[in-house]
């Protein structure tokens, strides 16, 4: 694989940072996925606007305009000869050569890593057609989930408990509610109504959900954004997730009680194939 690391194209095996780098010592960094169908970007000007979002919450200079970019991503598709994948995005706030809580100096350049990772099969998953089975945990993470930072240790913990249990993910419940999966939004359906947390500091604002949303409410779906609990969605009629590395996924299963017949629904690969048809037509 060939990746970029502040400003170089290079075999992944030769890219180095520093080992004080504030991303590796205190996950002081922020990342974004953007996925490839058709050797092409989807959503990436969502993407973009993110990571931006990000960087300014978090006092973090952007190291690289859109169209530079944009450029970068291009170039790794091509190289990597990415048909369907994903492309992989880091900035962290660098180095200034030790180790301090406080912020280094103004004038440190971020550190900035893209990679990409070949995943043929991507939008005619398997796994999408027969739906996933998820477990509820407890929701310990900090309080700003909506910025898209690499701290990813708890999500990280939370599919190893779901593969323990023989599942396939996690979706996160604080104070009763259900905050997101470990790597996703959440929704549930009951009938034709789409139910989904509202967009705060407890969750991302997940770019693959706002498209989600706005072609639910194109194909004349009901979309109620508000809190749900877990035992909501075990009685609901369907329920998804969806992110941009696996679009929009059914699950099928909570906590071990099975949805409807325990099969994808209707509502859910309906909309998985409105967004990869429509993306599939604004790639870049
Ligand atoms: N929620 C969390 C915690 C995530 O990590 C992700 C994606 O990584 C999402 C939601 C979905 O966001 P997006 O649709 O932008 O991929």
């Amino acid at each position: 694989r060939t990746v970029y690391v502040n400003g170089a194209y290079l075999p992944e095996n030769e890219a180095t940072i520093s080992i004080f780098d504030r991303g590796f010592l205190m996950a002081d960094g922020v990342y974004e996925v953007t996925s490839v169908l058709d050797g092409k970007l989807i959503d990436f000007e969502g993407h973009a606007r993110r990571l931006s979002r990000s960087l300014n919450e978090l006092d973090m200079a952007n190291p690289i305009s859109k169209d530079d970019l944009l450029e970068v991503h291009r170039e790794l598709v091509r190289i990597n000869e990415i048909e369907e994948g994903l492309v992989y995005l880091q900035v962290t706030r660098g180095s200034d050569g030790d180790r301090d809580f406080a912020f280094p100096a103004e004038d440190t350049p971020p550190t900035i890593v893209l990679f990409t990772q070949n995943k043929p099969g991507l939008a005619d998953s398997p796994a999408a057609r027969k739906g996933a089975k998820i477990i509820s945990i407890e929701d310990i993470r900090w309080g700003r989930r909506d910025i898209k930072t690499v701290q990813l240790l708890y999500p990280s913990m939370g599919k190893m408990m779901a593969k323990k249990a023989g599942c396939d993910d996690a979706w996160m419940v604080e104070d009763g509610f259900v905050t997101e999966g470990t790597s996703n939004n959440a929704y549930i359906v009951k009938g034709n109504k789409i139910i989904t947390r509202a967009l705060s500091n407890d969750i991302l604002h997940g770019i693959t959900r706002a498209a989600v949303l706005r072609f639910a409410k194109e194909a004349q779906m009901e979309v109620e954004e508000r809190n749900f609990t877990i035992d909501e969605a075990k009685e609901a009629d369907e329920a998804f997730t969806t992110s941009a590395s696996a679009f929009v996924m059914p699950v099928v299963e909570i906590d071990g009680t099975a949805l409807g017949d325990g099969t994808p629904g209707r509502v859910a690969p309906r909309l998985r194939e409105i967004y990869l048809d429509e993306m599939r037509k604004a790639a870049v």
